[in-house]
Formats: C-alpha cells, structure tokens, sequence
C-alpha cells in the first residue's frame, strides 16, 4: 500500500504498512527545521524498505551532516510519544524506528527513577516486558508463575475457611 503522509511535500510518497496508524516524519519536519538536509533528496531516502540498507545509509549520512539533526530527533520523538517501533515511520535525526522507540524506552525509564521494583526476576519485571511489548524474560516469567500460584493457593485457602 502506498500513502502520502500528512505534512509531505507535495508527491513525497512513503510506503506504509496497511491498516497502521501513521505517526511521525513530515519531511522537512517543523518549519523550524528550515536547513534540514532531507529536503534536498526524494524523501523515499529517508523510508527504506526492509533490507534496503544501502538506502538507509545514504538518509543516515544525510542526518550526519544536517545542521538540525538534534532538534529533528527530539521533534520526531516528542511526535511519535509512546507508539511502538513498528508504529514508527523512516529515519529522522539519524535514528530509525527501532532506535528511536529505544530512546524513546530508556528515558522512559530514566525519568522512572529505573525503579528497583522492576527489575528482572519479579512480578513488575513481567509487566515491565509486557508493556514495552517484549516476551518476558525466563527469570520475570518464574517470578510471575511463582506470585500467580501464591495468589490462587490463598484464594483456596480463603475459600476453604468460607465454606
Ligand atoms: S536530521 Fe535527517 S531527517 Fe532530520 S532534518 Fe536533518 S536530514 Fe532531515
Ligand atoms: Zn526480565
């Protein structure tokens, strides 16, 4: 499926998986960024296809050079907010979808202080997997079979003082 972006130049064409939501790029990206590089080449440079690598390096080294680069990053990131990497469009500021969810994810975690509460080999480590939609680690998963048997033997227990 092809779909033009909102915000495009006019006949920037981008490929999109069909039925996602589309989030982020707009080629240039804020009319603040006014010297991004990105405008001098077809924007299908900055949307490679999967194993076009040759592509994504040329858009790469663009972002490299570009005098707004940082504030493309941040604009990109403050635009997407919490959306998944395959709810990520492109490379912008030098950063594809799935590095940009990282950055996304680690000052997600930063700004949490990294709870303690959350590390591997717990309960909320098994929800921490689950919301940044990884499987859960063997040690997370033990720790969550572990807490689930707890809270169903009480609740016999409980049931059985009842009865
Ligand atoms: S950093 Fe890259 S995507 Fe962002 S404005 Fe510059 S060239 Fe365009
Ligand atoms: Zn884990």
């Amino acid at each position: 499926m092809r779909a033009l972006l909102k915000g495009t130049r006019p006949g920037a064409v981008v490929h999109l998986p069909a039925g996602d939501a589309v989030v982020g790029f707009e080629l240039a990206p804020d009319p603040g960024l006014g010297d991004a590089l990105c405008k001098t080449v077809a924007p299908e440079v900055f949307f490679p296809e999967p194993g076009e690598t040759a592509v994504a390096e040329v858009a790469r080294e663009l972002c490299e050079r570009c005098p707004v680069r940082a504030a493309c990053l941040e604009d990109a990131l403050a635009a997407e907010g919490n959306a998944r990497p395959y709810n990520r469009y492109g490379i912008r500021g030098g950063k594809d979808e799935q590095e940009r969810y990282l950055i996304y994810r680690a000052r997600r975690r930063a700004a949490e202080g990294e709870k303690v509460t959350n590390k591997c080999g717990s309960e909320p480590g098994y929800h921490r997997h689950r919301r940044d939609g990884e499987l859960p680690c063997p040690a997370c998963r033990d720790a969550y079979r572990t807490r689930r048997r707890g809270r169903r033997a009480r609740a016999r227990a409980r049931k059985a003082v009842a009865a």
